[in-house]
């Protein structure tokens, strides 16, 4: 069955580290869990799969940088 990613970023997740597991929860017909990393510099990824985008929470970065 081929993957044909057409659906543009329709959700934005949140998260507090770089590092993102997306297994497609929340949309009708999910994925393999892919792990996504989100490079120094930037601040978000987009899942390749579902199209959702991680962004970074850099207000937790800073908090847990001690
Ligand atoms: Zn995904």
């Amino acid at each position: 069955m081929e993957h044909v990613p057409t659906f543009p970023v329709t959700e934005t997740v949140v998260v507090d580290h770089p590092a993102v597991v997306c297994d497609g929860i929340g949309i009708t017909l999910g994925h393999p869990r892919v792990y996504l990393h989100i490079k120094p510099g930037q601040d978000s990824v987009v899942c390749p799969y579902c199209s959702r985008q991680f962004v970074l929470n850099n207000t937790a970065a800073v908090a847990n940088a001690h």
